[in-house]
């Protein structure tokens, strides 16, 4: 599933020991593996070959723009919410066909430059977003193709923070309203309404709520193709499993066994848009104990890295297996599971220095004892990791290093306090 073992009692990432890295880096830093990304995304790529298929990865997992730059070597696309990470992929020279951009409150000046870009779709998700668009791409004098984001009422049962495919939530158009809207501006000549895009939200691990969904949008498409409208596109957007304890997510070929079947034939375009299925188990952060503390009823591990450099486990109690970068032989995990069943483990909660209760990374944590200046590992970080950081308590945001075989590559270096300040004077 990914490139992170230990050998001899030391975590490798790839071929190189993480040790080695933090000599010169030092903590806390994330670390990816580039051949794990490539090996997630081919892994989609073949899964679905069948189908003519771009798999477009959702930026926002983890963006860094030398990411982007192989990512897109390999043939991928990218989902982009934001102007910002319009301009990561123009600057990383990805192929424009192959860019879809969702979210709901793009900015007109968001909009023109993804006009004069030359996207391929537009997501839209309100019916005043695509009176928008028209107008822009016709003061602009051209035209733009657009998906239709369709709310498809299914419940991936994820925690509600990412859940963004039901009734309640603020993306997309009902079903229901669908059909209304290709009746009013599918002939418009300056926005091609041509294609349907769903996105369920992320964390699910299971098929049903997929096929689920896509049953349903077919249906719908059944419809609009019986009016004359023309789809020539599907995008079944992201949210696909990752394994955060082993085995959780199911494969890429498992997905792609329920959900190539449904659109064998149906003449239309396959976009995927996976995010942490390719990010997540593609990197881990780093960090040092700096003390342990035995508090009224618990035990503390106080470590370097913090809220502000991995919200996660704070924002939606989500779990990332940490464990020690160095153990005895005894302690090498086999798995990366909540309850590891082994002799001599000790509980802890690993908190970072940021002055929050919720500033956790785990919470009851059964952990080879530790001590001052063990280096943990908290694996499965490469999704909404890095790219959900701030500077909060003044910390400067972490360096992020890129292990391909046994070499690496700093790609984004450590801020400074100068940094922390240079935009306020
Ligand atoms: C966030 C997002 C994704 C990616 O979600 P993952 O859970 O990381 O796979 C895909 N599409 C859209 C529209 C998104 O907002």
């Amino acid at each position: 599933m990914d490139r992170f073992n230990y050998k001899n009692g030391e975590l490798h990432i790839e071929q190189l020991p993480a040790l080695k890295i933090i000599e010169e880096v030092g903590t806390a830093c994330y670390v990816y593996s580039k051949n794990t990304f490539l090996d997630h995304l081919h892994k989609i790529q073949n899964a679905y070959a069948q189908l003519d298929t771009t798999v477009c990865y959702s930026i926002k997992a983890c963006s860094n723009i030398n990411i982007l730059k192989f990512l897109s070597d390999s043939g991928s696309g990218f989902d982009i919410v934001s102007g910002g990470e319009l301009f990561r992929a123009v600057k990383a020279g990805a192929d424009m066909k192959k860019i879809v951009y969702a979210g709901v409150g793009k900015t007109d000046e968001e909009i023109k430059q993804a006009l004069d870009a030359g996207i391929e779709y537009f997501n839209i998700e309100s019916e005043q977003e695509l009176e928008n668009l028209i107008r822009l791409s016709s003061e602009k004098g051209c035209s733009a193709k657009a998906a239709l984001r369709v709310n498809p009422d299914v419940d991936p049962k994820t925690h509600a923070y990412i859940t963004t495919g039901k009734k309640e939530s603020k993306f997309g158009v009902d079903i229901e309203r669908a059909e209304k809207v290709f009746d009013t501006y599918s002939g418009n000549p300056s926005v091609k309404l041509r294609a349907i895009h769903i996105h369920l939200g992320s964390g699910g691990n299971t098929v049903d709520p997929y096929v689920e969904a896509i049953e349903k949008i077919l249906g719908l498409i059944d419809t609009l193709r019986s009016k004359g409208y023309e789809i020539e596109a599907l995008d079944i957007g992201g949210g696909y499993g990752a394994d955060y304890v082993t085995g959780y997510g199911p494969s890429a070929k498992q997905y792609a066994e329920a959900i190539v079947p449904l659109l064998k034939d149906k003449n239309l375009k396959l976009i995927l848009e996976p995010g942490k299925s390719i990010a997540a188990n593609a990197g881990i952060l780093l960090s040092e104990v700096q003390y342990v503390k035995q508090g009224g009823s618990k035990k503390f591990a106080i470590v370097d890295a913090a809220m502000n450099d991995m919200i996660r486990p704070s924002l939606y109690d989500a779990f990332h297996f940490i464990w020690p970068v160095k153990t005895d032989a005894s302690f090498v995990p086999k798995h990366r599971n909540e309850n590891m069943q082994m002799e001599g483990l000790e509980k802890y909660d690993v908190v970072g220095p940021i002055c929050e209760g919720s500033d956790f990374l785990a919470k009851e944590r059964l952990l080879p004892p530790l001590k001052r200046g063990d280096v943990i590992g908290l694996f499965t970080a490469g999704a909404y990791g890095f790219t959900m950081a701030s500077n909060y308590n003044s910390r400067p945001m972490l360096p992020e290093v890129l292990v391909d075989g046994d070499d690496y590559t700093i790609i984004r270096k450590r801020q400074t306090y100068d940094d922390l300040i240079s935009l306020e004077q």
